[in-house]
């Protein structure tokens, strides 16, 4: 090995130690980010293996999407709450990207996925994307259209505001927001494929929703699917 990259070596050790962000154990040398034991204890939903699942149920009467899963169950207080917070944290869009990559995984095994086009990740307002110097979102997304074989869009997404209140209010009400909020800037780009929307979170879905029907109001014969990291059981009425 030479000094120079010995050296950067050296540095990519003290910057990322290899400890697993979820049980700050420590993990084996290698390219995944979470260890072993914490992928194998993970709350997986399952949601990709199923067309009709808590998730897309819940969608279907907010936005018409074609699939939606998120790979865990976002548990309060939960290990794994707390590492997906630490996406704000340096150096954690390796995380964010590995954890793209194993979500990917399962998209792709799964066949719903398969006639995917593009993945877009939901955009942050231009300020806050600045102030915290990336989109975890974005990376997120790297990995899963690695893993399905299909391009990122960036940059035609973006958001207008930084906050989506507006979209929470009573539907019809919504529907005169959203378009305020999410502008796509050239909607010939995406016509007639089928976008997967990508996320950190879903809780409310007032976000995701705002951007899937900003895409379906511009966009001619689009069709989207939405994937997250994480949604909340509670949000889903699964916590009882
Ligand atoms: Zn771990």
């Amino acid at each position: 090995m030479s000094i120079l990259s010995s050296f950067a070596s050296d540095l990519w050790v003290l910057l990322f130690p290899p400890r697993c962000p979820v049980c700050g154990g420590l993990r084996s040398e290698g390219t995944r980010a979470v260890c072993t034991h914490c992928r194998m204890t993970a709350p997986l939903t399952h949601f990709w293996e199923e067309f009709d699942n808590p998730m897309t149920r819940r969608l279907w009467g907010l936005v018409p999407v074609v699939h939606a899963s998120a790979l865990l169950y976002f548990v309060e207080g939960g290990a794994w709450r707390e590492s997906i917070h630490a996406f704000k944290y340096r150096g954690a869009w390796l995380l964010a990207r590995d954890l793209g990559h194993w979500f990917g995984g399962y998209l792709a095994d799964s066949g719903l996925y398969d006639d995917v086009q593009v993945v877009i990740p939901v955009p942050l307002h231009w300020r806050k994307r600045m102030q915290r110097g990336y989109n975890q979102a974005e990376y997120l997304a790297e990995g899963v259209a690695a893993e399905l074989g299909v391009g990122v869009e960036r940059g035609n997404l973006v958001r207008r505001r930084h906050n989506p209140a507006q979209a929470r209010t009573a539907k019809s009400e919504r529907w005169t927001n959203v378009e305020e909020i999410f502008a796509v800037r050239r909607p010939e780009r995406l016509a007639g494929r089928h976008i997967l929307l990508m996320d950190d979170v879903f809780t409310t879905g007032a976000t995701i929703v705002s951007c899937a029907d900003a895409l379906l109001h511009s966009v001619p014969g689009c069709r989207i699917s939405i994937a997250t990291l994480a949604v909340s059981k509670h949000e889903l009425g699964l916590d009882h």
